[in-house]
């Protein structure tokens, strides 16, 4: 039976270290670009939420554009409205310019759950690596942000991935391809399906994932915005091609690379990568200078990147590029009667406080049921508790990974078990 798709996440601790892995080496590359994490609400308002996503928009096209959000209540009603948030650009927009001084860049990131409203089989929870690079305007800055997403995938292990790139004009120069193209679009009405007319029509750059050939082969028979770039467009776009050929990051010219929000301008491009045979977008970004300005007032030039962190996960983890780390040396601890806890306890607290990490049993067992569960936890050194025993001052010490166990004094039980932490380390 196929598997269904997992709509909502649940880590188990199977994939939990992997996860922190995958984290601290983005963490790491971002922190020598000196990128600062910021954590945002996974609650967002609907209305802040609508007025940035259909900032550049108007009439149906907005709609539209704003159907994947995922509310807690109707958007018909007049109750307050939440949603839960399906990109993080907005917030960050929102929070910068309650900052930003005149002259000023900042470098953010955060990562994290996003939501969409999906139908019963789809994915409504997605993790995700946001990077926005704040007030400048520089072909430098582009690059920097392009660079660092190439870079966050190959500190991940993916070294094969390139990039796909494009410019989507400035304001001037896409007018007469949002024209052309929809006119275009009338003209075809029937090559297209249904959703993408309805999709293309509302938003020229937006990606419709279709995979209907008829409709794939009149999109791409039609108008492409890089006919239409204006001088100004056209010579950024050179520059961010030839520092990107010259940094070593293998690219293609994608006239037809379209994302999903509308409001990027000039270049736009996607992390590609190779996975069981097909090229996955792993992720992607672009320049986005107007968006602030409409939805905060303030004029915050910007580019930025995600990386969908679902998929690089896979990725990573087919390609076994998660390595379990070592295994800790652990202390398992069983007494044989329950007048024995406090004393267990303190011995606990003691190896703590030497950062041991110790695993108390659970009830009182054999000790043959205790050798197993023990070695089952992996420990390597365990403790048996025995009222006779500790009557005569001393403790059962048995080494599992050396299969032999001596009594030692209760005052020589911290420096044993150090002894044999130490002389297992260097086997
Ligand atoms: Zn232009
Ligand atoms: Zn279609």
């Amino acid at each position: 039976m196929a598997q269904e798709p997992k709509r909502f996440h649940e880590f188990m601790p199977d994939e939990v270290w992997k996860w922190k892995i995958l984290e601290e080496k983005m963490d790491k590359v971002l922190a020598l670009h000196d990128y600062q994490e910021i954590r945002l609400s996974v609650l967002q308002d609907y209305q802040v939420l609508h007025t940035g996503i259909t900032a550049l928009m108007q009439g149906a096209e907005a709609d539209y554009a704003v159907q994947a959000v995922l509310s807690l209540s109707s958007p018909e009603s007049n109750l307050s409205l939440l949603s839960l948030r399906p990109e993080g650009t907005i917030s960050v927009l929102h929070h910068t310019a309650r900052i930003i001084n005149p002259g000023e860049v900042h470098r953010f990131y955060y990562s994290g759950p996003m939501f969409r409203k999906a139908d019963t089989q789809q994915q409504m929870e997605f993790y995700q690596l946001g990077v926005e690079l704040l007030g400048s305007e520089s072909i430098l800055s582009e690059n920097e942000v392009i660079s660092l997403g190439m870079k966050v995938c190959h500190g991940l292990g993916l070294k094969d991935v390139r990039l796909d790139m494009n410019s989507y004009g400035c304001s001037q120069c896409r007018v007469a391809f949002f024209a052309d193209l929809r006119s275009y679009l009338e003209q075809h009405k029937d090559d297209y399906c249904k959703d993408c007319f309805r999709e293309l029509y509302a938003n020229p750059f937006s990606d419709t994932r279709c995979q209907d050939a008829e409709c794939k082969h009149s999109f791409t028979s039609g108008p492409q915005i890089s006919d239409y770039l204006c001088n100004t467009c056209k010579a950024n776009f050179s520059k961010v091609k030839k520092i990107q050929a010259n940094l070593g990051n293998s690219y293609k010219v994608n006239s037809h690379l379209y994302k999903n929000f509308a409001y990027y301008n000039e270049t736009v491009f996607d992390f590609v990568v190779n996975h069981k045979g097909r090229e996955i977008i792993v992720g992607g970004g672009g320049r986005y200078d107007y968006l602030s300005a409409q939805i905060t007032g303030k004029k915050i030039p910007a580019v930025g990147f995600y990386l969908n962190l679902d998929i690089l996960f896979e990725i990573m983890e087919s390609r076994g590029l998660f390595r379990a780390p070592e295994q800790d040396f652990k202390v398992y601890l069983c007494s044989e009667s329950e007048n024995l806890e406090m004393m267990t306890l303190q011995i606990a607290q003691e190896l703590h406080a030497q950062g041991i990490k110790t695993i108390l049993s659970p009830e009182i067992s054999t000790t043959a049921e205790e050798i197993k569960h023990a070695i089952h936890k992996a420990c390597s050194v365990m403790l048996i508790i025995r009222d006779d025993n500790i009557r005569e001052g001393k403790i059962l010490l048995r080494n599992l990974v050396k299969e032999h166990q001596d009594y030692v004094s209760l005052k020589d039980t911290l420096p044993a078990i150090l002894l044999a932490r130490k002389a297992l380390k260097h086997d």
